[in-house]
């Protein structure tokens, strides 16, 4: 093995640094951007006045300190955002539409189309059947910067729907074919101002959160508990195994159902993405949402995240705890645990679809591909609230228009 610059005989890392951060304690250092990617030189803080500071290859251990032990202090110049545009390809329908969402959360996919949640309740696209009411608790007005605002979501065979209040305690789940509410949704009466309602159908079963610190899985069908055990703990004596000191947030689960990335928070606050083992947790291991897996730790939350594929999953932005955030996006492996890559650029609310990112921005819908670290695409003027993930069809609902736009495949 050779010696590299840091003198010593290891395997090179994928940072190139000065040679001030060569130490058992290396100083706080400086990213400064290549121009190539997301990828960066650390330097120290008089390397990082300079304009063309010496650096050389570092060797893993040498990387390693750096991470570990040496504080970020700041960005230097702007990643590399790749722009690979051609003609998005798709297939568009417009309809005269007069249905109207409570908000830009309130339209979801159902197998006929979409479904509203609209002043009146419930509406299908297209179907003369009368608005189903929601009875959805009302939830008090608060000055936190979140209001409370109502949100809507389908099970995957259009039975059932979900609607709640996003930063607020409520919930209730429709049964669409009768129009009866089945199940009351709440999460308890300590801090829920601060996360979108924690609630997702997993196939057909609910998953929901039943306190600030507990999910729980339910058959709608039958209202059911699929997930009885006990996780309440009294403060005195020392603290359960199974007890979680975690916020749950949105929930968003992976194509198949096997994970689900919860977008929850804990204290300093921190926001905290963990992904959960959804076939575990369901198949008999009861604490598994106790013990989720840790994939980023943000100073924010309730941030756009997407599925790539069943295990790969996207987050927004780069970073933002240990270092400034970075608007792009970060692609964790989530079975194996670990960031596969990360680009620069996405930054808005995001869906994934047939392995390619959909990232809805003011000027229009931006396709991203991952394994090429660009934007392929923009589908312009164009700004879908829901995705239909077995279609692929993105719909927007506006000015007394239905636009749905499907990518080919
Ligand atoms: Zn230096
Ligand atoms: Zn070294």
């Amino acid at each position: 093995m050779d010696v590299l610059p840091c003198g010593h005989p290891a395997h090179a890392s994928r940072y190139r640094g000065c040679a001030h951060l060569v130490a058992e304690q290396p100083p706080g250092h400086y990213g400064r951007f290549t121009g190539v990617g997301f990828t960066y030189d650390v330097l120290c803080k008089s390397c990082a006045g300079q304009d063309d500071p010496r650096v050389t290859v570092l060797c893993v251990g040498c990387a390693e300190r750096v991470d570990d032990q040496s504080d970020m202090l700041g960005w230097i110049g702007q990643p590399e955002v790749r722009h690979h545009d051609a003609d998005p390809r798709g297939t568009w329908t417009t309809r005269e539409c007069a249905v109207e969402p409570v908000n830009e959360r309130c339209v979801a996919a159902v197998p006929g189309g979409w479904l509203v949640l609209t002043a009146a309740g419930l509406v299908e696209v297209g179907s003369s059947r009368p608005a189903v009411p929601v009875p959805l608790p009302v939830e008090p007005p608060d000055a936190l910067p979140d209001a409370p605002r109502p949100a809507l979501h389908t099970s995957p065979d259009g039975r059932h729907a979900a609607v709640v209040t996003d930063f607020g305690r409520h919930g209730v789940v429709v049964d669409l074919v009768t129009g009866e509410p089945v199940l009351s949704l709440d999460r308890g009466d300590y801090r829920y101002r601060h996360t979108s309602f924690p609630v997702a159908f997993v196939g057909e079963v609910l998953v929901t959160a039943t306190d600030w610190n507990r999910l729980d899985a339910f058959d709608p069908a039958t209202g059911r508990l699929l997930t009885d055990r006990v996780t309440a703990w009294s403060g005195d004596g020392p603290k359960p195994d199974h007890y979680l000191d975690y916020f749950h947030g949105a929930l968003l689960p992976s194509p198949s159902g096997r994970w689900l990335l919860d977008d929850g928070w804990e204290w300093a606050p921190c926001g905290v993405s963990v992904v959960h083992d959804v076939a575990a947790w369901l198949g008999g291991d009861a604490h598994a949402t106790e013990h989720g897996r840790t994939l980023a730790v943000r100073d924010a939350w309730d941030l756009p995240m997407a599925w790539l594929d069943d295990r790969t999953a996207a987050l927004q932005p780069i970073g933002g705890l240990d270092r400034p955030a970075v608007p792009g996006v970060e692609v964790h492996d989530v079975a194996g645990g670990r960031q596969v890559t990360a680009f620069a650029g996405p930054a808005g609310r995001m869906w994934g679809h047939a392995g390619l990112l959909y990232v809805a921005t003011a000027a229009g819908l931006e396709i991203w591909d991952p394994a090429a670290g660009a934007r392929t695409g923009v589908v312009e003027g164009f700004t879908p609230h829901a995705h239909n993930p077995r279609t692929g069809r993105f719909a927007e609902l506006a000015a007394g228009r239905l636009r749905t736009w499907t990518p080919s495949p």
